[in-house]
């Protein structure tokens, strides 16, 4: 039986896609950036999936609607996105997954199965006072958290 991921929270089905989308640009300008057609496409097809994409996904089907597409044009724009905090790495994995909090700079705990492949990210509104302990002890400055949590989701334990 081929697994069926589960959505996570705000992930569809399109409800909210655009608002999310509209969101992002909004905020993109707010900072002198500014959330191109592609940029936008490739954050939505980022959005639409239920599962960490890896570069190469996002260049699969940008290349079935627009023909080929140069990889470098992905690259860049998924790094756009990364510093813009609108989509995390997720390292284990090599892919991203869209950010569900930009309003602000946290720490991503992702929830991943690693059954089904399906991440939910909680953003994190307080920075982990310990890891700031030890970042201070170390005299380290810390930009970016990502914890990644692997397990199995409820659905997939359900069919087990
Ligand atoms: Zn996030
Ligand atoms: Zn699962």
């Amino acid at each position: 039986m081929t697994p069926t991921p589960d959505r996570g929270p705000d992930r569809g089905p399109d409800r909210g896609l655009d608002r999310r989308l509209d969101q992002a640009a909004e905020l993109c300008r707010a900072r002198g950036q500014s959330l191109t057609p592609l940029r936008r496409r490739v954050l939505e097809i980022v959005l639409e999936a239920d599962r960490p994409l890896g570069a190469y996904d996002v260049l699969e089907i940008l290349a079935e609607e627009r023909g080929r597409v140069a990889p470098p044009t992905v690259y860049r724009s998924l790094d756009f996105l990364l510093d813009q905090g609108l989509v995390h790495k997720v390292l284990s994995v090599n892919g991203f997954v869209a950010c569900s909090d930009t309003a602000r700079p946290h720490a991503a705990e992702l929830f991943i199965c690693r059954h089904c492949g399906n991440a939910v990210e909680v953003a994190r509104k307080a920075a982990d006072p310990r890891l700031e302990e030890t970042a201070a002890g170390l005299d380290f400055a810390i930009e970016s958290v990502v914890l990644e949590v692997r397990g199995r989701c409820a659905d997939c334990r359900a069919d087990a």
